[in-house]
């Protein structure tokens, strides 16, 4: 087992950070280049709603991101202390957002992209979203080692 804890200012700009510091300590697994853009995609997405909805895109919060390589699997989780969510199941529905100018996709774009997907979450203490890929599978290893 390996891990790595980052917490970083809620600023958008951090964003970038947290894909790209993922994406670096997911290479010591066997993703392929798409697979890591995939994992990217998902952490930009839970990382953009911890700020933007968690935290009322107010930069003065910390966002957590704790990564954990365990055999094959990579786990991501993304945690803040902010407003956190009320209906559950309703943020989860494709095309559900609470700001009209947004699409509401973000939880199916990491749902599609990681293979666990897990959201916990209270009004007003915060939310944590917990998600993991195994590297390697088994189709794609093989294609690979042609
Ligand atoms: P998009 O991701 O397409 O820009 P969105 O952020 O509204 O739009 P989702 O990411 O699917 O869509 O999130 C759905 C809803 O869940 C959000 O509109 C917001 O109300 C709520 N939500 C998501 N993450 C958090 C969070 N960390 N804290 C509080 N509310 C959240
Ligand atoms: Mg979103």
């Amino acid at each position: 087992m390996n891990k790595a804890v980052l917490e970083f200012s809620s600023r958008s700009s951090n964003v970038a950070f947290a894909r790209v510091a993922v994406a670096a300590f997911a290479s010591q697994l066997d993703f392929t280049l798409s697979d890591l853009e995939e994992i990217k995609v998902a952490v930009s997405e839970a990382v953009t709603n911890a700020i933007i909805h968690g935290y009322d895109s107010n930069p003065d919060h910390t966002v957590r991101l704790e990564i954990k390589v365990a055999e094959e699997f990579l786990e991501i989780e993304v945690i803040d202390g902010g407003r956190g969510i009320k209906d559950i199941s309703k943020a989860l529905e494709p095309v559900y957002s609470t700001d009209p100018e947004r699409m509401g996709l973000g939880f199916a774009f990491m749902q599609s992209f990681m293979e666990k997907f897990a959201l916990s979450s209270s009004p007003d203490q915060g939310t944590r979203v917990k998600m993991s890929r195994r590297a390697g599978a088994p189709g794609c290893k093989a294609m690979r080692e042609q």
